[in-house]
Parts: C-alpha cells; sequence; structure tokens
C-alpha cells in the first residue's frame, strides 16, 4: 500500500514560494485504483512526483509497503524506486532504437549487479507483460511502428517489469483518442488487480472516474470534495 500523510510541497516563485500541495493526505490498498483529478496546475503530477519519491515534500510523509521513505537518502529513495514502484508518465518516452520487447528487457540492466543471471527470467517476465498488454504479436516492433495506444501500453508494462507494489500513472490518455482512451483505464483496472499494485492514476477525463475504487480532486493543491 502507499499512504501520503500531510503532505506539502513549495516550489520557487519569484521572491516567495508558491505551494503546490497543502497539507494532502490519501491511502491506497494494494489491488485498488485511486483515480486522481482536478484542473491543470492543481498539483496532481506533483503529487505523484512526491509519491514517487522523486520530490522530496518540504513535510509530511510518504509509506510505501510500510516503508517510511521520507527520511531516505537519494541513494536508498533510488532502490525503493528499482525494486516497489512502477511509474508511467504522460509521454511514453521510449527509446526510438529499441523493439517493444527491448524496451523492458533493458530495465534489467540497469544498475544491480547480476543483470546476466537474470536475463532468461527478464525474457519470461517480459514475453508475460506484453502478452498482458496484448502486445504478443508487437514485441519486434519500434516505437514508430506502434500506434499511440499501443506505445502507452509498452510504457506500461514497462512500468511494471520490476513487479511493483505500487503503480503511479500520469494522465495516461491525454494523447489519445475515447475509445482507445477508456482501453488503457480498462487496462490499468485489470493489471492492478492481477497484479495487485496499489495504483494512484492521475486523469482530467471525469468519464473513467466511475470505475475506479476510490477518487479524489485536487484544487489548488488540496484535496477537496469530488464533483461529477
Ligand atoms: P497538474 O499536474 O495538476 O497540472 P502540477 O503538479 O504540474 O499540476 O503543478 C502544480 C503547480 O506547481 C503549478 O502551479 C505549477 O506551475 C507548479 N510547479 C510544478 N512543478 C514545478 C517546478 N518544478 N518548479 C516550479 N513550479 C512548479
Ligand atoms: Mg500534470
Amino acid at each position: 500500500m502507499i499512504a501520503l500523510d500531510n503532505i506539502t510541497l513549495t516550489f520557487p516563485d519569484g521572491g516567495g514560494r508558491l505551494t503546490a500541495l497543502d497539507g494532502v493526505s490519501l491511502t491506497a490498498d494494494r489491488g485498488t485504483v485511486t483515480g486522481i483529478t482536478g484542473p491543470s496546475g492543481s498539483g496532481k503530477s506533483s503529487l505523484l512526483a512526491v509519491a514517487a519519491t522523486l520530490i522530496r515534500p518540504d513535510s509530511g510523509n510518504v509509506m510505501i509497503g510500510g516503508v517510511d521513505a521520507s527520511g531516505m537518502s537519494r541513494t536508498e529513495s533510488a532502490a525503493l524506486r528499482r525494486f516497489s514502484i512502477g511509474i508511467v508518465f504522460q509521454q511514453a518516452n521510449l527509446l526510438p532504437s529499441l523493439t517493444a520487447r527491448e524496451q523492458l528487457l533493458v530495465m534489467n540492466e540497469l544498475g544491480e549487479p547480476g543483470s546476466r543471471r537474470r536475463r532468461p527470467a527478464a525474457a519470461a517476465h517480459a514475453d508475460e507483460l506484453l502478452a498482458a498488454v496484448g502486445l504478443a504479436e508487437h514485441g519486434a516492433k519500434r516505437p514508430h511502428q506502434l500506434s499511440g495506444g499501443q506505445r502507452q501500453r509498452v510504457n506500461i508494462a514497462r512500468a511494471l517489469m520490476n513487479d511493483p507494489s505500487v503503480l503511479l500513472v500520469d494522465e495516461p490518455t491525454s494523447a489519445l483518442d475515447q475509445e482507445r482512451g477508456a482501453a488503457i483505464i480498462e487496462l490499468i483496472l485489470r493489471l492492478t488487480e492481477e497484479l495487485d499494485t496499489a495504483t494512484l492514476l492521475v486523469t482530467h477525463d471525469l468519464t473513467h472516474l466511475p470505475r475506479m475504487h476510490d477518487t479524489v480532486q485536487l484544487v489548488d493543491g488540496r484535496l477537496a470534495q469530488l464533483q461529477y
């Protein structure tokens, strides 16, 4: 599970500080999707960046699977991300020269020693995930040979290569039409159940929210009552 407790985050802004998150608390259990909505600039991406331990808040605590990430060093939080957190950004950021399957395999080569020994298991896991996102037949294609929706599926599969307990997804449908967007949301809901992740899913598209286990709205960096 992931628990954010009383998170406040500010950024430098001219002479003063801009408050991006103001006392935000949020808990999500494994096997559930929490939808996070709110207008542009309300702090959604900032909240995901804090949850991902990519940005350290001014105050408040981040607990990932019972581990307190708040006081961790950069090295410790990098290890936490590598083993426990899957991150899907708005843009797929796939490497143009790699095939879909290679985008996943490369995750095994980052950082840790023993990557060579783990290659067979990583290859099997990559094939499993490509099948799970509906791309079993497309593993040999490079990004330019895939549609926007297919690239987003590769992006999601890649984030799941390390068997994360927490999955953080930022506006995955923003570049897609309604139908492909809805399919991506369905996919995230299904994978969350199958892989038992605690998933935070940012979307500005309110039509998807009723499908989620829980929903919150950010307004000016604060949690507000959700209306839709
Ligand atoms: P959202 O994802 O809901 O559109 P963001 O979390 O990106 O909102 O931004 C929240 C507020 O924080 C905005 O006012 C934005 O301009 C500001 N902000 C976000 N990132 C930075 C940054 N790195 N430096 C300064 N201000 C930032
Ligand atoms: Mg954003």
